[in-house]
């Protein structure tokens, strides 16, 4: 049978990491054997669920470009078919109605509370035969074993079994009638012909919940695969504060999606101690029977080396295309557009810091760095407008490197003494990308210009 994984968020908020990762094991998982991977929308708690949420989370997926199979599956469209499936195991007599109030609820938990008792229903309507109470809206309650254990094999974490003790009958469908959590994802899982569930570890405690239903209605019990969480680097749950959380501010902050979903995978799986994995190498090589059993953890430093690695990759055009996005329109071509991204690759982690440090050589200073400005000597200033009356345009990089290196050593310049007003001129600050690189970029001219400026300040 081949293999269909799902991602099944529910759209409360936006589409956060560890969201992303889960849904990205089933994708490659899905992938990897050929298979199919289903979206669906757990949307059936209308006071939290919103229509931004999902349409955020789409846009996410569309962004990471992790296509879906098949359309959109919306929980909130299918309560005529979890209701059929209600009566179906009322009929049958693996559900019924219990007709307790709210009151005699609390009344036997506050007992079980005093007996230091687990809080569980009583089964009093399980064999219920007589006349029901009026005025009383019942729920339904599955029938769940009272006997022996529920066990099942989870990919990552080994045999969980558990006491059947442990699970009461629990409800399905509410007194308004609409059917709960753990019913419907059971259903929709085994109708949607899910074999394999890959979801964050909070879920291994609704999983013998779920397979209560799926006995019940006679559905084949997928393979579970329950992966523990992301943590941030002193080892909690990770918030805000560690960085985003929301894939779409990742987006804004200049990551690229091809770094983040590398960043993803290697948070609880590895291949050997590759960390480069394209898209078409994840597929290859991931199983979800290699996923570990313990907590990853968030490592931002990690997210910008392979940031940089996919910057790095990128085709300048099209790079260029995309710092549109982030305020950058360039109009260089050829050769300058190379060598000015090309030296710009090697200090940017983002495409934020890459726009900037576009504009900072494309746009003459506006202001200089005063630290260095009180620096400055006359002779500092006397030195580079000599060197930029040699220079003329239509050299190599390395020519003018050269040329610099040449100046200097006739004129018997330290490189500080000579390089630091220079780039003061040029880019009003220290740092930034080599001298040379920006002389061809720029042109003689406009260098000139800028060393004048300087001279006028
Ligand atoms: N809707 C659940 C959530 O967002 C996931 C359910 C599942 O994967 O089984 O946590």
């Amino acid at each position: 049978m081949s293999v269909v994984t799902r991602f099944a968020p529910s759209p409360t908020g936006y589409l956060h990491i560890g969201g992303l990762r889960t849904a990205l094991f089933n994708y490659l998982y899905a992938k990897n054997q050929g298979g199919k991977f289903l979206l669906r929308i757990e949307d059936t708690d209308l006071q939290r669920n919103s229509q931004e949420a999902t349409e955020a989370i789409i846009k996410a997926f569309e962004w990471c470009e992790m296509h879906h199979d098949g359309e959109v599956v919306y929980q909130s469209q299918r309560f005529p078919l979890y209701k059929e499936y209600i009566q179906r195991l009322l009929d049958e007599g693996k559900a019924y109605y219990c007709y307790m109030t709210k009151e005699e609820l609390e009344a036997l938990r506050e007992e079980q509370r005093a007996n230091k008792l687990p809080p569980r229903y009583d089964n009093r309507y399980r064999d219920f035969k007589g006349t029901p109470p009026e005025g009383v809206q019942p729920v339904v309650r599955i029938k769940a074993p009272l006997e022996g254990s529920i066990a099942f094999e989870d990919g990552v974490k080994g045999r969980i079994e558990i006491s059947a003790k442990e699970i009461d009958d629990f409800i399905i469908a509410r007194s308004d009638g609409t059917p709960t959590y753990n019913f419907v994802v059971a259903i929709d899982d085994a109708l949607m012909g899910v074999t394999d569930v890959i979801r964050g570890d909070d879920h291994t405690t609704n999983t013998p919940k779920q397979i209560v239903v799926y006995e019940a209605l006679g559905f084949k019990v997928p393979k579970f695969f329950h992966v523990p969480m992301i943590l941030n680097p002193e080892g909690k749950k990770l918030s805000k504060r560690d960085g985003a959380t929301d894939v779409m501010e990742y987006k804004q902050m200049g990551y690229l999606h091809e770094a983040l979903l590398n960043f993803l995978v290697r948070l609880g799986w590895s291949s050997g101690d590759k960390e480069i994995f394209s898209m078409e190498e994840m597929i290859s090589l991931f199983s979800p029977h290699n996923l570990n059993s313990s907590a990853s953890c968030y490592n931002q430093s990690k997210l910008d080396w392979l940031n940089n690695h996919y910057i790095r990759e990128m085709n300048n055009t099209k790079l260029k295309s995309m710092l549109v996005d982030f305020g950058c329109e360039v109009s260089l071509q050829g050769e300058k557009l190379e060598v000015l991204f090309e030296a710009l690759k090697e200090r940017n982690y983002t495409l934020v810091s890459f726009a900037k440090g576009v504009k900072e050589v494309l746009n003459a200073p506006s202001e200089y760095d005063e630290k260095m400005h009180s620096r400055l000597t006359e002779q500092g200033l006397e030195n580079i407008s000599k060197f930029v009356a040699t220079l003329s345009d239509g050299l190599s990089v390395s020519e003018y490197e050269a040329k610099s290196k040449e100046f200097m050593s006739e004129h018997s310049l330290k490189p500080a003494d000579f390089l630091q007003p220079l780039r003061l001129a040029i880019l009003g600050k220290g740092g930034g990308i080599g001298m040379a690189e920006c002389i061809f970029v720029l042109g003689v001219s406009e260098i000139r210009a800028r060393v004048k400026n300087l001279n006028l300040l």
